[in-house]
């Protein structure tokens, strides 16, 4: 179980990695947003308005990921006719994906808590008050966050455990054709060391057939 679960984090891990090194690339060519909205407005009583509203932006533009939310609960003057009811009293969220030409993505200067390095960014703001900054919008609290990242860094972060794993795979390979496993000087000649690096090769040298990993790396 534990064995199975490993390889399909590595499976997974390589399938993430290979995404991050295509939209790394594209991401010179398209800028790309894809966008989670969901925006409720109910009438309360007495003569107010509750807004209650969650985004979710993704985008990937100039080879960086930017990944961005929003929510806001506030309380706004007035009461919503029967249309505008329709429009915004249901709570279903809806997905948005769209395509703009490649442009620089940052860490918005109205967030409260900055910090930007190389290229990597992440910033947040927890506010109350005028929810859009307009006295005729609602009032109430909102909560921000962006996170920046280069897709370069998160394809190297998904590289790990499929690197270690074809590693392996290579000491496994080695030892099937007689060759030492650290090194891949011919050891079918040699005796229990190999004269090159100096490895132990082990009673099953060199007829392991093994399973990956699960080698003869005496020490
Ligand atoms: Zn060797």
């Amino acid at each position: 179980m534990w064995r199975w679960s490993k390889n399909v984090a590595v499976g997974l891990s390589l399938v993430l990695f290979l995404a991050a090194v295509v939209f790394w690339v594209r991401s010179y060519w398209v800028g790309e947003e894809v966008v989670r909205s969901q925006l409720r407005m109910i009438n309360v009583a007495p003569n107010s308005v509750r807004t209650s509203e969650h985004h979710t932006f993704i985008r990937s533009s100039r080879g960086r990921l930017r990944i961005s939310t929003f929510s806001g609960e506030g309380l706004q003057r007035g009461q919503l006719g029967s249309q505008m009811l329709k429009i915004y009293g249901d709570a279903g969220g809806q997905w948005l994906w769209g395509q703009y030409p490649p442009d620089w993505l940052d860490v918005p200067l109205k967030l409260d808590r900055r910090v930007q390095a190389w290229r990597f960014g992440y910033g947040s703001s927890h506010r109350q008050g005028m929810i859009y900054g307009t006295p005729d919008g609602p009032i109430g609290i909102s909560i921000e966050g962006v996170v920046l990242a280069p897709w370069w860094a998160l394809a190297a972060v998904f590289a790990i455990g499929p690197m270690w794993r074809a590693s392996r795979i290579r000491r496994w390979w080695r030892r099937r054709r007689g060759l030492c496993a650290n090194c891949g000087y011919d050891l079918r000649a040699t005796g229990a060391t190999c004269p090159e690096c100096g490895m132990a090769v082990g009673i099953a040298h060199p007829q392991d057939r093994g399973r990956f990993g699960e080698g003869t790396m005496a020490s």
